[in-house]
């Protein structure tokens, strides 16, 4: 199975300029990882002619044209060369207030549209340390289980804890794996049969000194990552370290 590094640059561009970024990575040699890079939406043209990476939005809208002041439709980034789209980070669903409802028809219309959806999911603290993981990852997904989820030729899960999200706490290789199964289990339950094996990826503060201890259980896909992937170096890293 493929696996994914996926650049989250969020509202940032990486301090080294965008093309000597591009041309850093690039020079990876990719194994049997593909590389994704999430710039802002001005950006993601350049980065699609820059080649050599996919290119992923970091977010759509969940209409496909209209009086939606701001707002960017799924075919509009289909248009700029995405191949890819972050839906339901928890940047998105805490400062901008997107539900559960609201995600699953992004999802439903960039299905539609023909991008890879890359769902987040994740709890906060309080879910983690009352003992409500299973049961609320497990509701994340089922209110994710539309319809044309059979349409999509792949969906990438990435499971990022909030309390490890640009917080600099990374949750442990073992934190990791345990939550891996519970989230298996939920795919199998409400998820058509194929998606059984969909990539599931980790994200939260990950960086190059921590992926040996994340990767060592390997059951995790790849890596979503936020700060270190706006240093070309760092982000090379974390892709060296995934054995
Ligand atoms: C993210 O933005 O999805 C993320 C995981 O950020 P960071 O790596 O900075 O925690």
């Amino acid at each position: 199975m493929s696996k994914y590094l996926i650049a989250n640059w969020k509202m940032n561009l990486p301090p080294e300029g965008v093309e000597s970024y591009l041309a850093n990575i690039g020079g990876a040699d990719p194994r049997d990882v593909t590389m994704v890079v999430a710039p802002p939406y001005p950006f993601l043209r350049h980065v699609v002619e820059c080649g050599g990476v996919s290119v992923a939005a970091q977010n759509c809208s969940d209409q496909p044209s209209g009086a939606f002041t701001g707002e960017v439709s799924p075919s509009m980034l289909r248009e700029c060369g995405a191949d890819s789209v972050i839906l339901g980070h928890s940047e998105r669903r805490n400062l901008f207030h997107e539900t559960d409802a609201v995600i699953a028809r992004k999802l439903a219309l960039a299905i539609t549209t023909g991008l890879r959806p890359i769902l987040c999911i994740g709890e906060d603290l309080r879910v983690r340390d009352t003992g409500g993981v299973s049961r609320f990852l497990a509701d994340q997904l089922k209110t994710a289980a539309i319809d044309t989820l059979e349409d999509a030729p792949e969906i990438i899960i990435a499971y990022e804890p909030i309390w490890a999200i640009g917080t600099g706490r990374v949750a442990s290789g073992t934190l990791v794996a345990e939550t891996l199964v519970e989230i298996r289990n939920a795919l199998a339950r409400f998820w058509p049969s194929r998606f059984a094996k969909a990539p599931i990826l980790y994200g939260g503060s990950v960086t190059p000194d921590n992926v040996a201890d994340l990767v060592e259980h390997g059951t995790i896909d790849g890596f979503l990552v936020g700060g270190a992937s706006l240093d070309a170096r760092k982000f090379l890293a974390i892709h060296a370290g995934m054995r």
